[in-house]
């Protein structure tokens, strides 16, 4: 008789120590036995024969725990051949407990991180049991729940992959956290899902809700209702400060700002987490040592906010804004009005994306949009293309050449000179980078994991060349959303607002028509404050938009006294 139980997935556990091997393989199977299949190898050769017999038998290998970073000439070691042959698994490298002092062990921790290689550090387990070792495996163990396609998914999207909407009801139900699979039309189960009485016509998909019914082309607002997520506003005026925007910065002015009793309104047009939501790993928030995804960020902050009580319309874009007896009135898509006392602006910026043919796929792990002073470390040794004919793209080439073995500015225009300043421009060939100029990406070649090369199109010959890259930066300009701002609020040209004194200075008049000095992140509009990315002059990062959205609460609270006087 054969067994057709669904196989569990496997966790390997490679290390030649039996002590520590031992250790590490009781504690898992304490725990989770029930769950997963616990699997040793004495060797990385042993572990590679582990990973390949799983591969072949179709069963999921979900969390490697290993030491030896050893390579072979043909698979590489055992956590590269791990990530070939199952994408979402994790890789933990592991210490001996207290060898973390020792310079060897650092130097490998550095370097498995820095290439990639493990995605954290684990502590061979010191007691039994050790919660420290736990809280370590739970995390990877979610983060591998959170990727994985084999989980029973909350939706399935019925549609052709060629509809632009079945992706974008992808990318967005991702983004809100939750599962969803698509199937062909023409698929068994397809057909199902649309003869059980819902049928689309043609190009429009259908989502079945697990435990729910089925939808026909819906919106995003649709979908964010059907998982719980409150998409209406409050149009009375009972709200104290209403925040633009549900990236880091808005998410942390939420948390402070319903955490210190303010009514608090968050509207996000899209997804929470903004940019930082489609980052696959931030490694340089602090708190988290192996990194954190963005959504999982996102998601904790969100909850956080909610739990202490401030109200999200979510899938809502504002519109327009004007001042209104005692604060301010914003216009929202679909007609809705919001009145409220104070307005926080945290409505960040979009990088332009370029839209080539094999690079989405590496986007947050060689190929990067904006970041790269937390890359910079990891492309030691490596080559390294950066896009773009700004200082910022001249900034980010000379950081990335104390590290990469080489580095290339690819540029549109025939020359720097009109772009970058000229101080740039002696560093960058001070510092050796190669200036590619009137050339275009057209295209990425790499594997399942990592970029190799990208082809560059010469824009006047048209000729094409191969060039090895194992990542990409590009900065070719970022736009702030404001466009639904009063002019009333003061924008530099690119529109980003200026806040506190830099917008005194503005062409050499005062903007800022108030008795007192405005405060430090308050636009030229009092009571109207702006930040994270969307501020001129901000750093660009998350931490900077957490630390923008946090502080700014005081001066609110202090803007509401003052109004509250008058
Ligand atoms: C791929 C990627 C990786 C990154 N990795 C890192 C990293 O590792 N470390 C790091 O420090 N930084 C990283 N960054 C930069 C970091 O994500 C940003 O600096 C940060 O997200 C800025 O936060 P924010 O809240 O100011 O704006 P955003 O994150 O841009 O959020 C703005 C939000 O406002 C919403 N919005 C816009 N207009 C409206 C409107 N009219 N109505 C309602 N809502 C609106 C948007 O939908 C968005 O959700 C990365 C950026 C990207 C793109």
């Amino acid at each position: 008789m054969t067994d057709d139980r669904p196989q569990h997935p496997r966790i390997l556990v490679c290390l030649a120590s039996p002590h520590s091997r031992s250790r590490i393989s009781d504690e898992l199977t304490r725990r989770y036995a029930t769950d997963y299949d616990i699997v040793e190898s004495a060797s990385a050769a042993d572990a590679l024969d582990v990973l390949r017999d799983a591969s072949t038998a179709a069963t999921r290998v979900a969390l490697v725990l290993s030491d030896d970073l050893s390579e072979d000439n043909t698979h590489g070691s055992v956590f590269r051949f791990a990530r070939h042959l199952f994408p979402d698994v994790r890789r933990g490298l592991v210490i001996e407990w207290g060898s973390w002092a020792l310079p060897r062990t650092a130097e490998l921790v550095h370097s498995a991180l820095a290439s990639t290689q493990a995605d954290c550090y684990v502590v061979v387990p010191r007691r039994s049991p050790d919660e420290y070792f736990h809280r370590a495996i739970t995390e990877l163990l979610y983060a591998v729940e959170r990727s994985s396609e084999q989980v029973t998914p909350d939706a399935t999207i019925v549609g052709p992959l060629s509809l632009p909407r079945v992706h974008e009801i992808t990318r967005y139900l991702t983004r809100a956290g939750i599962r969803s699979r698509v199937v062909g039309p023409e698929s068994t189960e397809g057909s199902d899902i649309s003869n059980s009485g819902e049928t689309a016509a043609a190009g429009s998909p259908l989502v079945e809700v697990a435990g729910g019914g089925v939808l026909v082309n819906p919106s995003n607002a649709d979908l964010a209702e059907v998982f719980g997520l409150t998409t209406t506003v409050p149009t009375d005026s009972s709200v104290d400060v209403t925040i633009v925007g549900a990236g880091p910065g808005g998410l942390a002015a939420a948390v402070y700002a319903a955490s210190e009793g303010l009514r608090t309104l968050v509207l996000e047009r899209e997804s929470i987490g903004g940019q930082a939501g489609s980052s696959s790993l931030i490694r340089n928030y602090l708190g988290f040592a192996s990194g954190v995804s963005g959504a999982d960020l996102s998601d904790r902050a969100y909850q956080q906010a909610w739990a202490f009580g401030a109200r999200f319309g979510h899938t809502r874009t504002v519109t327009g804004m004007a001042t209104a007896e005692g604060g301010f009135r914003l216009t929202l898509d679909r007609g809705d009005e919001v009145l409220t006392r104070s307005v926080i602006v945290a409505s960040g910026v979009s990088y332009r994306r370029l839209a080539v043919p094999g690079l989405d796929r590496y986007v947050g792990t060689s190929v990067f949009y904006g970041a790269t002073a937390v890359e910079a470390k990891a492309q030691t040794g490596r080559h390294v293309l950066v896009v773009g004919g700004g200082n910022s793209a001249g900034q980010a080439a000379l950081h990335l050449a104390r590290y990469a073995a080489s580095v290339s500015l690819v540029v549109r225009g025939p020359t720097l000179a009109a772009s970058m300043s000229s101080y740039l421009i002696e560093q960058l060939t001070a510092a050796g980078v190669s200036i590619l100029t009137e050339r275009k990406i057209v295209g990425g070649i790499g594997t399942n994991d990592e970029l190799e090369a990208v082809v560059l199109r010469h824009r006047v010959a048209g000729d094409e060349t191969t060039v090895p890259a194992s990542a990409l930066f590009i900065t070719i300009g970022a736009a702030p959303h404001t466009d639904w701002v009063n002019p009333t609020v003061l924008r530099d040209r690119w529109g980003y607002i200026f806040t506190g004194n830099d917008m005194v200075i503005e062409g050499g008049r005062r903007a800022w028509p108030g008795e007192r000095p405005p405060a430090p992140l308050e636009s030229s509009v009092a009571g109207f404050f702006a930040v994270g990315d969307v501020r001129r002059g901000s750093v660009k990062r998350v931490a900077s938009a957490v630390g923008e959205g946090s502080v700014v609460v005081s001066s609110v609270h202090a803007y509401l006294a003052e109004s509250r006087a008058r």
